[in-house]
């Protein structure tokens, strides 16, 4: 991500907070920063990824407090892995996730061609007692190539 779209991107960032009556606090411009960053983050990788690039303090309570209510606005999207931390994913665009379940770290998968298929099957199919809400769809993968130490 070239840094002019970062910049783009906190200043749309700080209009929605704006449109919510809510102050762009030093604590949620480094979450949201951190979160353009990492892509898809748990309230632990967010805060030490704070803690590395920025000298802004802020606790994992606070940092988690910040994700859920912006993911409650719907500035992001937050699912539960398979390890079961809260994950919270800035693209917020259709899109499917591979969970790398060796690194417990989300792809996003962009296919439209699958997405119109299967919104196709189940704009048929009826599920009695529900209406559906949204379709989520994650695959689940084990890398095939070894990553490098870090
Ligand atoms: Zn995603």
């Amino acid at each position: 991500m070239t840094t002019q779209t970062q910049k783009n991107n906190i200043e749309h960032f700080k209009n929605i907070l704006k449109s919510h009556s809510l102050k762009a606090t030093p604590q949620r411009l480094a979450v949201h920063e951190a979160m353009l960053k990492l892509g898809h983050a748990s309230a632990d990788m967010v805060t030490e990824e704070i803690q590395k690039s920025s000298g802004t303090k802020v606790t994992v309570a606070s940092v988690y407090n910040i994700l859920t209510s912006m993911a409650m606005l719907g500035i992001y999207h937050h699912r539960l892995s398979s390890n079961n931390k809260m994950y919270f994913d800035v693209n917020t665009f259709r899109h499917f996730h591979i969970y790398d379940c060796e690194n417990h770290q989300y792809r996003d998968v962009v296919d439209n061609d699958l997405m119109e298929i299967i919104e196709k099957y189940f704009s048929r199919r009826r599920f009695r007692g529900y209406s559906i809400e949204n379709i989520d769809i994650q695959l689940i993968g084990r890398p095939t190539r070894k990553r490098k130490a870090q």
